[in-house]
């Protein structure tokens, strides 16, 4: 295999038998000589052979959760309009939601894309830049070869040359690195044979209700801010905010930056101040994508275990939804801890409508 590096003209041209190097270096190469288009497409394929290659715990806590989330949201449409439980009634959501259901399906799929990119970007470039697989690097480094055996030949100009540029470069080869080494160790304990085993029940437990406060202290203070700046509502939050009544697949209909702010950020953090392996991670993604789901559904089914276990639940959530609700209940996705703590918690009423279904009526509402 070291042999395959040294072949490499672009390589051998540098002198450098790092393969992330190598391959910022063709990157460089390719930005010097190539339409956008060309090197946006470039990426895309190194980004998704890079990550089917280590298709493992931490590729799976990023696809499952997107999977489940439109599974999980699926049921509910074809439970049909349930007008007996609904929060609003049909009418309602037609005239107040001014956004149309098409829109919201291509919205959460750019979201969830932009969300996928960024997560596999990270493990693919920290996987290369680490030399924890050097195969799939390789594996690029030939393709860029092939297929462009102008750019391998020709030594890139674009390459750092001050040490600030060095320093930049470090810097940005060191974040996805950190970003997979967290996403492969961490957490994870060895027997006396060093075969890597999951933690305890107990410990999984803990474990969970810590990334269950992280990131709902996370998302509280976020949320809450992009409430209090106008800036971030009127271009970011307020995406969101178009579906004044909500349904369950339209729950990550948020702008692009919110959803890595709140969720794969928020979720990052969860996980690494947890000390959850990548395997409990799959399993709190989930987790944490159902209750958003089921936050947005919109309903109020009797039985539903997540209404009974959480205080912040589909009613709850409504609140913070409407005109009236828009400074209170900003808690999510799992407990009503920091609005309490805060006094933006509006305690609320559930009536039964007569003409079916429920209303949510707060019962005081602060200026
Ligand atoms: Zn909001
Ligand atoms: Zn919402």
């Amino acid at each position: 295999m070291r042999g395959d590096i040294v072949e490499s003209p672009h390589m051998a041209a540098q002198g450098d038998l790092n393969p992330g190097f190598c391959l910022r270096s063709c990157g460089a190469a390719v930005r010097g000589r190539m339409k956008f288009t060309q090197l946006r497409s470039i990426h895309l394929q190194l980004d998704f052979s890079m990550a089917f290659a280590v298709a493992s715990d931490e590729v799976l806590g990023t696809f499952v959760p997107v999977a489940v989330y439109w599974i999980y949201s699926g049921i509910y449409a074809l439970l049909g309009d349930l007008d007996e439980y609904r929060l609003h009634n049909k009418a309602e959501e037609d005239t107040k939601n001014v956004v149309s259901k098409s829109t919201v399906v291509k919205g959460v799929l750019v979201q969830q894309a932009f969300q996928i990119a960024v997560s596999l970007s990270l493990f693919s470039v920290g996987r290369a830049n680490s030399g924890l697989a050097a195969g799939p690097a390789l594996a690029i480094e030939s393709w860029l070869d092939q297929s462009r055996p102008e750019l391998a030949m020709r030594p890139s100009p674009m390459l750092p040359t001050s040490p600030c540029d060095l320093l930049l470069g470090h810097v940005a080869d060191l974040v996805p690195i950190l970003w997979l080494e967290l996403a492969i160790n961490h957490g994870v304990v060895s027997d006396d044979n060093g075969t890597k085993v999951q933690p305890s029940l107990l410990t999984l437990a803990i474990q969970f209700m810590a990334a269950m406060f992280v990131l709902d202290t996370w998302q509280y203070f976020i949320h809450r801010y992009m409430h209090i700046n106008k800036s971030l509502y009127k271009h970011i939050h307020s995406k969101h905010h178009t579906l004044v009544v909500p349904y369950a697949y339209g729950a990550l209909y948020n702008h692009p930056l919110e959803g890595l702010l709140l969720d794969t950020l928020g979720g990052a953090l969860s996980f690494v101040v947890s000390g959850m392996t990548p395997r409990t991670g799959i399993f709190f993604f989930c987790f944490a994508t159902i209750k958003t789901v089921d936050d947005h559904c919109g309903l109020w089914l009797p039985g539903n275990l997540l209404h009974m276990f959480f205080s912040n639940n589909s009613a709850y959530h409504d609140v913070h939804h409407q005109l009236y609700g828009t400074k209170f209940n900003f808690s999510q996705p799992f407990f009503v801890t920091w609005d309490k703590i805060l006094g933006t918690y509006m305690p609320y009423s559930l009536e039964k409508r007569k003409e079916g279904g429920f209303e949510v009526r707060p019962i005081k509402v602060k200026s």
